[in-house]
């Protein structure tokens, strides 16, 4: 099992495990500032979120009247734990009698992986998980979901290849609620970036079948992003949050990138919080995302 911090350690020993050092050698000054932010800006933590980070550390730093580097970068250190923190709870850890996951992204992200963790991680907790296959495009999605729901040891609703998506979550969640007397259902969806128009299409019907026989669901969607494509993830995500009614997101692969600074402009960016980290290959590297054990594997 990787753990969050030793999954940074790619990032860390790049360009913003030099943070540490450049708060060491300098005094509070304008050049402190303008390197800090070189060094954001360089580690992909992308210009915007930069900018406000460094400017609300310099303010605090200047209100609060701290004369010490080491107080300062404290001070950093807090701010960018404000950048990933969230209000709103994770709706899948609320008492209802079934909840419903969507889970999209773009082929290749990580999905299949991310819903055979997730399964896992929650059976480990106590819940019963059904998963649904409703990515029905592609004939190995499906056969992939499966092998992942063996792993975890859940089961898996799934139609022929082809078969209306729709009908699948309609199933799903009718087995989930009688048959299986399931509490989670985690729906997988297609990722088929190409036909982009299609894609929210069944995206939106899968929700409106979803919202008919569950209240108010579904009750979390979730993006699945690599992480080790840096601020690209990020512009990629903007397209599909939109049309997606994206609530929340999952990083996968974050072990063994050294783009982990582009995590702390997904809230700012998205305006959606980050939920899970995916930190492997195995149904284990999967754990949610603490902003603290993240800025403090980011930073070292
Ligand atoms: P999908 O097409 O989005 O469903 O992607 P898959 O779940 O099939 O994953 C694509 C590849 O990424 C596979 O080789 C996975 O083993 C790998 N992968 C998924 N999540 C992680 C992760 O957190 N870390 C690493 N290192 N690899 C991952």
């Amino acid at each position: 099992e990787v753990k969050l911090e030793e999954s940074l350690q790619k990032t860390r020993s790049g360009i913003l495990g030099r943070l540490g050092a450049i708060f060491q050698e300098n005094e509070i000054t304008e050049a402190l500032w303008e390197e800090l932010e070189e060094t954001l800006i360089m580690g992909d933590v992308g210009v915007a979120t930069t900018m406000e980070l460094v400017e609300r550390t310099r303010d605090r730093v200047e209100r609060e009247g701290i004369k010490s580097t080491r107080d300062a970068y404290l001070v950093l250190k807090q701010e960018m734990v404000r950048l990933l923190e969230s209000d709103e709870p994770l709706h899948i850890d609320e008492p209802r009698i079934l909840t419903v996951v969507l889970v999209v992204g773009v082929n290749g992200s990580g999905k299949t992986t991310t819903i055979g963790k997730m399964a896992h991680y929650y059976k480990q907790r106590g819940r019963k998980v059904v998963l649904g296959a409703a990515d029905t495009f592609r004939a190995a999605a499906i056969d992939q979901l499966k092998i992942w729901a063996e792993r975890a040891g859940v089961d898996v609703i799934a139609h022929e290849p082809g078969a209306d998506p729709g009908a699948v979550v309609y199933d799903a969640i009718r087995a989930s609620q009688e048959s299986r007397k399931a509490d989670l259902l985690i729906v997988d969806t297609a990722g088929r970036l190409q036909t982009k128009f299609n894609l929210m299409k069944e995206l939106e019907k899968i929700r409106g079948v979803a919202s008919k026989l569950v209240h108010r669901a579904p009750h979390e969607v979730l993006l699945v992003l690599d992480a080790s494509t840096g601020q690209n993830a990020i512009s990629q995500a903007k397209s599909f949050k939109e049309s997606a009614g994206v609530t929340g997101i999952v990083l996968t692969k974050l072990d063994g990138t050294s783009k982990g600074g582009a995590v702390l402009s997904i809230k700012r960016e998205l305006g959606v919080p980050v939920r899970f980290v995916g930190t492997g290959e195995k149904l284990e590297d999967f754990a949610l995302f603490d902003p603290v054990a993240f800025v403090e594997g980011l930073l070292g």
